[in-house]
């Protein structure tokens, strides 16, 4: 006797864990094995022939009269399993194999987007990426494949962005001042007139521009899962402490990669700036550690060092951003950001790195780097 898996009462039901819908071809996650476990079973699939006249399924399948749900005006069959996969196999395995780059797809800690394939014929002459789509549903990649999700180049990106400031003892050096006639001057001067007091003035036009680039895209309405996050490490020769002694990159480095671990966002991209007056040994295995796991991830992290103060050079802050450039893919696009080692010589010259940096995040379109296949 045969066994009839789909009822075609119920839109959507469960077997073996899992979610099954009728005639939903390709989209739903029964393997072939767990159908197998049924026993002899038949299938409900669209009717290909729309009419029981012209229906011609042989003893493979049989036409039902009546209306099924799930568009119950469509005609549908019973047809055997063997014939569903061989539709269902010819239909998946027969198209492109390319995927749709865009990060919002990356399975890493439970993105809920699944993989995007391409939409054509395997061997598919590539489209032009400015024609137009025949349904238009989806987008056409650069490179010619046409996905059916949202379009990347028309998300804006969005950040975790996180502050890594020296705080010790030098930091209270007055040779550096916050800029009269700046916003929060007033505020800075009563305790923090020195470099620091400058750091923080860099750090608040940061936040300033920042504000002002999600306003002027108004027109796209941001929910809370697309906006910045900021978090702010302050160290010495320990976080959060504000003993006066040394500084010690190494905690401070995994304090950050801790923080881009606990707060992992798939729709963010990780953004360290990272000042310091003062030299410091590189936290070389810390910081390889923290790199490769988010490369791993497919989230790269983003490094900025700011070498601030007297210091004319610092090679542990310019190796650090070179070892977390390592990290990237060689062949992005030339407007991709770039791990980079900045000194800024007086308080206008650190002011505007962090302005440029903010303008810099504004320009980024995070999914046209180019996929290596
Ligand atoms: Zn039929
Ligand atoms: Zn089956
Ligand atoms: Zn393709
Ligand atoms: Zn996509």
């Amino acid at each position: 006797m045969i066994q009839t898996e789909f009822t075609g009462e119920d839109n959507e039901f469960v077997y073996a864990g899992h979610r099954l819908r009728i005639g939903d071809h390709g989209t739903f996650v029964l393997c072939n094995l767990h159908c197998r476990e049924l026993g002899r079973h038949c299938h409900i699939d669209y009717c290909q022939s729309e009419s029981e006249e012209n229906c011609k399924l042989g003893n493979q399948g049989q036409h039902i009269n009546e209306k099924v749900q799930l568009n119950p005006d469509r005609s549908k069959d019973f047809i055997s399993h063997k014939l569903f996969w061989e539709r269902t196999e010819q239909q998946e395995f027969s198209k492109c194999d390319y995927e749709c780059s865009d990060k919002m797809h990356n399975k890493f800690q439970g993105s809920s987007t699944p993989k995007s394939f391409c939409e054509l014929q395997l061997f598919h002459a590539h489209l032009n990426p400015s024609s137009n789509l025949l349904n238009n549903i989806g987008y056409i990649s650069l490179d010619g494949h046409h996905f059916n999700c949202e379009n990347p180049s028309t998300h804006k990106a969005v950040y975790y962005i996180i502050f890594v400031l020296n705080h010790s003892g030098s930091m209270d050096n007055r040779d550096k001042k916050p800029i009269p006639n700046f916003p929060i001057y007033n505020k800075l001067i009563k305790n923090y007139n020195n470099r620091i007091g400058t750091v923080y003035q860099a750090v608040y036009q940061f936040m300033d521009a920042r504000i002002n680039s999600a306003q002027a895209n108004q027109n796209q309405i941001l929910s809370a899962t697309r906006r910045d996050s900021i978090s702010s490490i302050l160290f010495d020769h320990e976080v959060f402490n504000f003993a006066r002694g040394g500084t010690s990159y190494e905690l401070a480095i995994q304090k950050a990669g801790f923080l881009i671990t606990n707060y992992f966002d798939p729709k963010k991209e990780n953004i360290i700036i990272f000042l310091s007056d003062g030299s410091c040994g590189i936290p070389l295995n810390q910081h390889h550690i923290i790199c490769k796991q988010n490369e791993t991830k497919g989230f790269p992290l983003y490094l900025y060092m700011v070498l601030f103060g007297r210091n004319s050079h610092s090679h542990s802050l310019e190796e650090m951003a070179k070892i977390a450039q390592s990290y990237h893919p060689t062949n992005t696009s030339s407007g991709a950001l770039r791990c980079q080692f900045t000194r800024t010589m007086n308080e206008v010259n650190l002011v505007s790195h962090f302005t440029n940096v903010a303008e810099s995040l504004r320009n980024h379109k995070p999914a046209l780097l180019k996929k290596i296949k």
